[in-house]
């Protein structure tokens, strides 16, 4: 058996033309067609996912850039984050929500998630800015909640909330596209909504992100500070500080091709989660992370709106594993230092110094991680939550241990176009196998 990767990037053959475009026009430079057109195949997608038919005036624009970082880099800056202002941002997900905060001299405060959908507790958003106001005097400038694995934040009580308070939502929605809460695909809600097209996500251009925002004014200023703020003068001329963050022709010729395929991809995604669902069903001590519904949520709490659906891309299928599981093996999980990037991640260069760190994943799930990666198949451990980086050690958070408890038992399984049933299948075998 091949190798199984978590998520591979998959072509639809359509690409090369668009690429091969590009050159025959020369547009080999971070603008040009391709861009334009995949610009608008974006603003198609996300537009005719209201509920409420929106008129071209009030249509969403996308813009898009060299990066989902970039993305959320440049919507903090469009808020008017700048150094000594804080921003409540999700714990729970990947460094690329809370960095941009610190590139800008801002603070990141990080929000717990529920135990029900994995992301942004609205109660503890609420309490947060209750608590930042009081001690400082100051409303957070901006709110980042994150689509983990695809699956939707309550976006129905965060926009309630922020807009209450009058701050921004910026919805990081970089592993969510295509995911749904209430019929609308997320990136749409907030002030500002991020994508991502690197490598392993939903759809790729090799690397490349872009920014969801209101209106055509928005969406000029997001290209102003995106390709080096220049003003319309015959020679350079800089009254602010910009950022070459524009994408370039031959990714978005990728792009355009991605886009002939990305229903069936989300398609596959859910088809693949299902299949998991369905032959995990009945193998004690792992549950497989699927779409909450209204009875998940216990009375107490302030539920979703009694026709409220969440609808993941599960462009990452999650399972968490029982405590009380054993593994076999278990007991060696953790006995030595991780020399090589775990799974071929790419750009890990810094050697691990030690085995184990103060905040890590059960040994049962170590051994799981183990034990797949022997059959060949790339299974990775929950998001560390940035609350629990040393490197934010000094960050403020808001926390009820929902992420640090999944954290401890999670582990991603392989997802996307090119898992097959067949591979599902033997994955779950290997479970099951590795079940002592
Ligand atoms: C991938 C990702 C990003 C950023 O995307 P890049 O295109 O890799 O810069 C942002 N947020 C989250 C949660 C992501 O998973």
């Amino acid at each position: 058996m091949d190798r199984i990767y978590l998520c591979l990037a998959h072509m639809s053959g359509k690409e090369q033309d668009f690429i091969k475009e590009a050159f025959d026009t020369n547009w080999v430079v971070p603008m040009g067609p391709n861009v334009n057109a995949f610009e608008k195949d974006l603003e198609h997608f996300v537009n005719s996912s209201y509920n409420v038919q929106r008129t071209t005036s009030n249509e969403k624009r996308v813009v898009c850039l060299s990066a989902g970082t970039a993305a959320v880099h440049l919507a903090l800056l469009a808020c008017g984050v700048g150094p000594g202002d804080e921003v409540l941002v999700q714990s729970f997900t990947f460094c690329a929500s809370s960095h941009p905060i610190t590139y800008l001299g801002a603070t990141p405060v990080f929000i717990d998630s529920e135990r029900e959908s994995w992301n942004m507790d609205p109660d503890l958003l609420e309490e947060a800015i209750k608590d930042r106001i009081a001690k400082t005097g100051k409303t957070p400038k901006a709110i980042i909640p994150v689509a983990l694995y695809g699956m939707p934040y309550r976006i129905d009580r965060i926009m309630e909330i922020a807009d209450r308070y009058g701050i921004p939502v910026i919805e990081d929605a970089a592993e969510g596209l295509g995911s749904r809460f209430n019929g609308q695909v997320l990136g749409t809600f907030g002030k500002y909504g991020v994508l991502s097209f690197n490598g392993n996500k939903m759809i790729t251009t090799s690397g490349g992100g872009a920014l969801i925002c209101d209106d055509e004014k928005d969406k000029n200023e997001i290209l102003f500070y995106a390709t080096q703020a220049r003003e319309s003068y015959p020679y350079y001329q800089h009254e602010h500080i910009g950022y070459n963050y524009r994408m370039s022709n031959i990714c978005a010729g990728i792009g355009r091709g991605q886009m002939t395929v990305i229903d069936d991809h989300i398609a596959h995604h859910k088809h693949v989660q299902d299949l998991y669902c369905e032959l995990l069903k009945d193998v004690k001590g792992i549950t497989m992370h699927t779409n909450p519904t209204l009875a998940d949520y216990p009375d107490n709490v302030q539920r979703p709106t009694s026709n409220a659906t969440f609808d993941s891309n599960f462009w990452l299928c999650t399972c968490t594993l029982d405590p009380d599981l054993k593994v076999k093996g278990q007991e060696n999980a953790y006995k030595e230092v991780v020399t090589g990037a775990v799974g071929g991640a790419a750009g890990v260069t810094h050697a691990a110094s030690t085995a184990v760190t103060d905040c890590q994943p059960n040994a049962n799930v170590e051994a799981m991680r183990v034990a797949l990666d022997a059959a060949n198949i790339e299974a990775r451990p929950l998001w560390k939550p940035m609350h629990k980086q040393p490197v934010y050690r000094d960050a403020p958070a808001y926390v009820n241990g929902v992420s640090e408890s999944l954290f401890a038992v999670g582990l991603c399984l392989p997802a996307g176009p090119y898992v097959t049933d067949d591979h599902v299948r033997y994955i779950v075998d290997a479970i099951k196998a590795a079940i002592a």
